[in-house]
């Protein structure tokens, strides 16, 4: 370890930074985010910088006095006997000095951090590398949410109340470990301190009770695993149980915590391996054995994903629950098709529609689905496609309204095919594109020919 890491207590001391350019100021600005007073020497600034709060600008060159009554200095000019000269002056004093990008002048260096105050992690590589230490905060950044900082809040608010409720150091670590990688902190995390702080008070009276487990309703997007939102991520690799069906892509589930137990549930057309209320009462059931049950579903839990049917259960049992959602196949394919939802030219709203209604049947509101000037998407679609074109079409739509229908959106094995909505049933006929499918009509869809952008493996 060629460097000692420390945090250190600026608040309210006079810190300096000799320079006029942009990187002295963005020293300067984390400096003043830590608290510190700042001041900003040189012989002049670059007109660019507006001035900032907490820094009073000096506009003369450096002199040695500069350095009285400094606890830290940053040299960040581009003159290298300035540089130099500051951190000579700087260590006869033994004040910190940092030179920017010349470790060999420098006392201390500044770490690339991850800001989730009061949490922060610094990284560095001793100046080895300051590309690579910024390459795993960013990947850090995926794996601590922004909550944490809230999060962090919560533990200090609750720490007092906690030591006092369990007096054996060795117990309370271990409460501390429950909470944090528990339905408590995923409660803040999502938002609801209020439920996090009652829940605590709760675990806290009845620490010998078993605590119920929690449902995690988490929309998976339509394939792309790269679609995955950052907490569905981190959810997905927490949870004890995985109950999917079949519209979540294989490398999604792979990507699941390896020692969780995965529960299909099935799901195609007309062939349901649990039907619905089952799997509501299976959910609930694993929640009370204390499981941290992740409910992953294709697309966005709440558009056509009967989401809202599973978290009625939940709710009335009384089981806690939160729901993330995804990128819905609409949204997902549509852009990896290269055609726009909406468009000023084209189409100024765009409508969601099942093809495949409750009772079986394809009766909709076709009235209001075949006017003008909007984009028609249809999910589950595929078998009724040849009356939605009719009825479409009959209730005043020009036959020749560009339509396609997409296979597999966002994964290797997308196809699209596009035609009219007089064309787009004969394709299908010779085509036969696998399920899912997604079909578009409107005048988006001739878009695609220009906006075309992704080739999967296998040429489509
Ligand atoms: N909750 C899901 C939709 C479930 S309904 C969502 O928000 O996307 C199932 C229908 O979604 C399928 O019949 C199909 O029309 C559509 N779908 C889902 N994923 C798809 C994909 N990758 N490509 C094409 N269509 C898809």
């Amino acid at each position: 370890m060629n460097f000692l890491p420390i945090f250190m207590v600026v608040k309210d001391r006079l810190c300096l930074v000799i320079g006029g350019g942009e990187v002295a100021q963005r020293k300067a600005s984390v400096l003043v985010d830590a608290g510190a007073v700042v001041k900003m020497v040189a012989p002049e600034f670059s007109a660019e910088l507006t001035s900032l709060m907490g820094i009073e600008r000096v506009a003369q060159r450096f002199q040695p006095g500069h350095l009285d009554g400094v606890v830290l200095v940053i040299a960040a000019t581009d003159d290298h006997m300035v540089n130099r000269e500051v951190s000579e002056l700087a260590r006869a004093r033994n004040i910190p000095v940092n030179v920017v990008d010349h470790p060999d002048l420098c006392t201390f260096i500044m770490p690339s951090i991850l800001d989730r105050s009061p949490l922060m992690v610094a990284f560095s590589s001793g100046g080895a590398s300051p590309v690579l230490a910024r390459m795993l905060r960013g990947k850090l950044e995926t794996l601590i949410p922004q909550g944490y900082s809230r999060l962090t809040v919560f533990c200090a608010r609750l720490r007092h109340a906690v030591k006092t409720g369990i007096t054996e150091p060795a117990m309370r670590r271990i409460f501390w470990e429950n909470v944090l990688e528990g339905s408590i902190a995923e409660k803040v995390l999502a938002g609801d301190e209020v439920g996090a702080e009652a829940m605590l008070f709760d675990q806290l009276k009845n620490r010998d009770k078993q605590p119920c487990g929690e449902v995690y309703l988490v929309g998976a997007g339509p394939g792309d695993p790269d679609l995955l939102t950052f907490r569905a991520l981190r959810l997905m690799q927490k949870a004890d149980v995985v109950v999917f069906d079949n519209l979540v892509s294989q490398p999604i589930i792979e990507m699941t915590r390896r020692d969780a137990t995965r529960i299909y549930v099935g799901k195609q057309r007309n062939n349901h391996t649990l039907p619905q209320e089952e799997i509501n009462v299976l959910l609930v059931r694993l929640a009370r054995e204390g499981k941290r049950v992740l409910r992953l579903k294709g697309g966005d839990p709440f558009i056509f994903g009967r989401g809202g049917e599973e978290i009625e259960t939940l709710s009335a049992h009384g089981i806690p629950f939160q729901i993330v959602p995804g990128i819905t196949a609409a949204s997902g394919v549509a852009s990896y098709a290269g055609i726009p939802l909406t468009h000023r030219d084209y189409a100024q709203s765009c409508t969601f529609v099942t093809g495949h209604l409750k009772d079986g049947t394809t009766h909709l509101d076709w009235e209001r689905l075949a006017r003008p000037n909007q984009t028609i998407v249809f999910y589950m679609g595929l078998h009724g496609l040849e009356t939605i074109c009719t009825q479409l079409i009959s209730h005043g739509l020009p036959a020749s309204t560009p339509a396609a229908i997409v296979q597999q959106g966002t994964t290797q094995n997308q196809r699209t095919y596009t035609g009219t909505l007089a064309t787009l049933p004969e394709i299908v006929q010779i085509e036969k594109p696998n399920p899912p499918t997604l079909i578009i009509v409107g005048g988006v869809v001739a878009l695609r020919e220009k906006l075309n952008w992704f080739h999967p493996e296998k040429p489509e």
